[in-house]
């Protein structure tokens, strides 16, 4: 049987462009390459609009607006120089992890036509301009805001929702990361309110031909499985969206983990593991 090629359709923060990742970022790629990756799309964070937006380890670094906005310019470039280096081993896709605050759906499609990236990973990290991903207190603040976890689920599915249209990304970013700090998600997952926005997003995703991140980060920060979580990856097969594994890599020591595991999942699951490289969807 032929082996199963290693892509990432999600990865490559660096330390040297991400500041709670590691290593620099020809480090990370010379580690896709000893791994025996076909392609990889590297996709850095976005600068942040604002500095409210900022993520808290970019302020505890000193770093504002006008630092980080040089700091994403010589991340595209150095990715750009990265896929001319290594072009007879390896395929790099330029491209970045978009926000969800106040003011995205006009700064993002302006960062794109700035830097023409060759994909866009569209991800919620904000709810109501907090970021859920950073701290359980934070993810807790704003379900207590929000009226409880469920209505969190609500607002982070409608407001992806509302990503996926007005920005069209060629991939959507760990679809169910809402679940992050909820033990109690499988349950949750199935109440009707909270299932009727995922199948509604999934329904979007195929009408766009959009392809999903299996995200296998979820397995290193001690997920039980990756994200997209079972029932959904079940709907999604139904619906014939492709699925690609993304390792959302944040230092050499995270490209392949998982890889294996998360792959054969998906295999078992149904998904055409015969990668089709996102190139086919680019900038939408
Ligand atoms: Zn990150
Ligand atoms: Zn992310």
């Amino acid at each position: 049987m032929k082996k199963t090629k290693f892509v990432s359709v999600h990865g490559g923060h660096s330390g040297q462009f991400c500041s709670h990742a590691r290593d620099t970022l020809d480090e990370i790629v010379q580690r896709y390459i000893e791994l025996k990756f076909e392609w990889i799309g590297i996709t850095d964070h976005v600068y942040p609009l604002s500095n409210q937006f900022r993520y808290p380890d970019e302020a505890a670094a000193g770093l504002d607006v006008a630092n980080l906005t040089l700091r994403f310019t010589e991340y595209i470039t150095t990715c750009r120089l990265l896929q001319k280096k290594y072009q007879d081993k390896i395929t790099i896709f330029t491209a970045f992890e978009t926000e969800t605050y106040s003011g995205y759906k006009e700064f993002i499609p302006s960062v794109i036509r700035q830097f023409q990236p060759d994909y866009v990973v569209g991800s919620v990290h904000h709810v109501n301009d907090i970021c859920i991903d950073y701290s359980k207190e934070d993810y807790n603040r704003v379900a207590d805001d929000l009226g409880g976890v469920s209505q969190l689920y609500c607002q982070y599915f409608d407001i992806q929702y509302d990503m996926i249209k007005s920005i069209e990304p060629a991939v959507v970013g760990h679809f169910d990361l809402i679940r992050l700090f909820d033990e109690n998600y499988s349950e949750r997952l199935k109440s009707p309110e909270i299932w009727q926005r995922i199948t509604r997003n999934l329904d979007l995703i195929r009408q766009k031909n959009l392809i999903m991140d299996f995200n296998l980060r979820a397995l290193l920060k001690g997920a039980s499985e990756p994200y997209i979580s079972a029932p959904i990856l079940a709907e999604a097969q139904k619906r014939g969206i492709l699925v690609l594994p993304g390792d959302d890599s944040h230092g050499i020591k995270d490209p392949g983990v998982n890889m294996e595991h998360g792959i054969e999942i998906l295999r078992r699951a149904g998904f055409d593991t015969d990668w089709q490289k996102p190139s086919l969807y680019m900038l939408k």
